[in-house]
């Protein structure tokens, strides 16, 4: 390889390089001016959903999945019961994660095809009086499946329950208004649709429901309430902090917003998204979603039916130029994935398309 890659894969993904220079500065976690960098980081994500008279920001060193363990433990009190809608992997971890910390959850699991509607919500808090939280992945990365927020916060609401949003891979992105959705925690994570580097996650976490969840938490480095108690008293996290994660978000939020903010951010992704799609099906190759319910943030292809075509030969092959893939992670067909975000635009997609192409070729993948 003469240069690095481009990944298409849903975190890490390619950032730019004035968002890894930024790492080559090194910040006392005590000082000033990283306790400012950090206020500067949580003020604008708030600023991402309108949230900042709802919501506190509150960081968590790790990836995604601990920021999500932490919003569970913190905010499900330990009498509380959370119903965690399924329709792909990290659906499965959700539920996976209300296990292990003891806390009383039932599931409802729909195809990798199928988005849980409104409906399936309603019926399903009528049915059980005792479910106090609803848990929802906005964008189930495991196909790129898009689950109908509004209407599921809507009647969420309606119940009287609390929503927790999985929104890492949508975070960002896709438009989420904290005044007009409502919700009781948001997580996501630097290294997605923000296209920093990997490394910490963040929860929104409506005010009222940070403040009683003191004692809630299973553990002290997963606590959310004293996370963010420690910081609006300090300034500063409360153990060791990410700092060169914290700085490279930073730069990657002023570049965010250079480009436009959200609208934009959507729009280069819906066009990544768009010239993806249109390249893969004029080579035969079929999305595994329909595209109303595919969200811009990475798509599944059905795998080619042809024996020649291995996953492993074809991953490496496309990585010979210049282009990192990401597997499938369905059990019931046999699919691969392509991710449209990070530091990438249309030709780059192009490109893409055009590397596929010509390893089918080479390989002699005749029956897509
Ligand atoms: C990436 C992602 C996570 C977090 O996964 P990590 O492996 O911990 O980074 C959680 N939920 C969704 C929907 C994701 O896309």
């Amino acid at each position: 390889m003469s240069h690095a890659p481009i990944l298409l894969t849903p975190g890490p993904l390619t950032t730019s390089i004035r968002t890894r220079q930024a790492m080559l500065v090194d910040w006392g976690s005590w000082d000033r001016d990283f306790n400012q960098l950090t206020a500067s980081v949580c003020e604008q994500l708030l600023a991402i959903i309108d949230g900042s008279t709802s919501h506190h920001c509150v960081p968590l060193q790790g990836s995604g999945t601990f920021a999500v363990e932490a919003a569970i433990g913190t905010l499900v009190p330990r009498n509380g019961k959370v119903l965690v809608l399924i329709n792909g992997a990290y659906g499965q971890r959700l539920a996976k994660i209300c296990k292990v910390l003891g806390r009383a959850y039932s599931t409802f699991e729909t195809a990798e095809d199928q988005p849980t509607t409104a409906a399936d919500v309603d019926r399903l808090l009528a049915a059980d009086l005792a479910i106090s939280h609803v848990a929802l992945i906005h964008c189930e990365t495991s196909t790129g499946i898009l689950n109908p927020l509004p209407e599921i916060a809507q009647v969420v609401q309606r119940h009287g329950k609390r929503l927790i949003i999985d929104a890492m891979s949508s975070f960002g992105a896709l438009p989420i208004d904290a005044r007009e959705i409502p919700f009781e925690a948001l997580i996501a994570a630097s290294g997605k649709c923000l296209e920093g580097v990997p490394g910490m996650g963040f929860v929104f976490a409506e005010k009222t429901a940070l403040a009683a969840a003191e004692g809630n938490a299973h553990s002290l480095a997963m606590d959310l309430h004293d996370q963010h108690s420690y910081m609006a008293k300090t300034g500063q996290w409360r153990f060791t902090p990410p700092t060169h994660v914290v700085a490279a978000l930073h730069e990657a939020l002023q570049q965010y917003n250079e480009e436009g903010g959200l609208p934009a951010r959507h729009q280069r992704y819906a066009d990544n998204c768009k010239t993806l799609l249109d390249g893969m099906a004029a080579l035969g190759l079929r999305s595994f979603l329909p595209a109303a319910i595919q969200a811009p943030i990475i798509v599944t292809f059905h795998a080619p039916n042809d024996p020649r075509y291995q996953f492993k030969d074809f991953y490496e092959r496309v990585k010979a130029k210049g282009f990192i893939l990401y597997p499938g992670k369905l059990t019931q067909v046999e699919t691969f994935r392509v991710g449209c975000i990070g530091v990438v635009g249309a030709d780059g997609m192009q490109a893409a398309v055009n590397a596929v192409a010509e390893v089918l070729r080479e390989m002699e993948v005749l029956d897509i």
